[in-house]
């Protein structure tokens, strides 16, 4: 049967990029009745430095942004990593499955340590060993996720893969990518060979799920494009990144086919198709940004749902983390 896992890091507040690369599909998924788990992944987190008073905030903002977005936590297990241990601890036992070399591929950790490679955290090094027991632990068969987040779906399969193997055992299964949509890699709005995040250091790149109408305008009529107009088939968007992304947005919130809308703005200038987007942009996230407000006025009912969560979460867990310790050889 079926079953969905995805994660986002309160690394800072949610984008538009993680609107329509994640929670959007979440909130697919969960309408299609899949049974589904969504986590704020802590423990990923703070692989880059995170001040304690910040992290907080930005995971109780990330549940009220799953809730807002449409999340219920009465269909869909909603929680924080770190209140099931089980993750760090089938995490460990992959770091001694995933090989050194397998790890070094992985290009999110050389974009993410740049030069910088002797100074960075080890455990930014091994983050996807601990993505690969974040989703293994639940014995998920599918994952929503980013273009970005390929590469690390990929190995936790030949984690699965080696794991079953090694032990003689067909007990985890290969878990599937769900990669869907007009906007699966949403670029910055600065430069468009980099992809929106909420790391980014310029807040200028991206579209906060917070930010107000103004600033939502601003970003966008600011955002990088080149000179020509749009143009009436997809195929002309080849070689102008930043143009292809702003359209790729476009379609992403207005749930069409980037033929589709260069079949309505095809031949207009930026000029003009800027502030239909912008239009569109706050009337699909006001509403959400809106309700997170509200609901972050009563941390203490996100603290109580995060809570709930993990217990449901725990229940499917630590069976599989038990099994998975039973088979490695550890007395019980
Ligand atoms: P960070 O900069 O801290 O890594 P992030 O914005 O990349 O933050 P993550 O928490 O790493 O966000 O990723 C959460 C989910 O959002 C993943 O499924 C990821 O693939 C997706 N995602 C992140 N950025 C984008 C993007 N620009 N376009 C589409 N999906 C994205
Ligand atoms: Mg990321």
């Amino acid at each position: 049967t079926p079953r969905v896992f995805s994660g986002i890091q309160p690394s800072g507040g949610l984008t538009l990029g993680n609107y329509l690369g994640a929670i959007k599909r979440f909130v697919e998924m969960q309408e299609n009745g899949v049974e589904s788990i969504y986590c704020m992944v802590d423990l990923h987190a703070i692989t880059t430095w995170q001040d304690p008073t910040k992290l907080r905030h930005a995971t109780r903002e990330l549940c009220a942004g799953y809730i807002a977005a449409g999340l219920d936590p009465e269909k869909s297990i909603l929680f924080n990593q770190s209140q099931v241990s089980a993750h760090a601890e089938l995490g460990w036992v992959f770091n001694c499955v995933a090989r050194m070399g397998w790890l070094n591929r992985m290009t999110q950790f050389k974009d993410k340590a740049g030069k910088n490679r002797e100074k960075v955290s080890v455990g930014l090094f091994s983050y996807p060993t601990l993505m690969a027991a974040d989703i293994l632990v639940y014995h998920a068969t599918h994952v929503p996720v980013g273009e970005d987040q390929k590469q690390h779906v990929e190995l936790t399969r030949d984690i699965a893969a080696k794991f079953n193997h090694d032990y003689g055992v067909d007990f985890f299964p290969i878990t599937e990518p769900v990669i869907e949509g007009a906007a699966t890699r949403v670029m910055s709005l600065r430069d468009g060979s980099k992809k929106m995040s909420k790391s980014d250091p310029s807040d200028m790149s991206r579209i906060n799920m917070t930010d107000d109408a103004d600033t939502i305008a601003k970003k966008i009529r600011k955002a990088k494009t080149d000179p020509d107009g749009l143009p009436s088939e997809a195929e002309g968007l080849d070689g102008r990144p930043e143009a292809k992304n702003l359209v790729s947005i476009y379609a992403a919130l207005s749930e069409q086919s980037v033929d589709q809308v260069l079949s309505e703005v095809g031949g207009k200038q930026f000029s003009e198709f800027k502030p239909m987007l912008s239009e569109l942009a706050v009337e699909k996230l006001a509403p959400i940004s809106a309700e997170m407000e509200r609901l972050m006025q009563a941390p203490d009912e996100i603290d109580a749902i995060l809570r709930k969560g993990a217990d449901k979460a725990r229940v499917i867990a630590d069976p599989i983390l038990q099994k998975t310790l039973e088979i490695v050889g550890m007395v019980r």
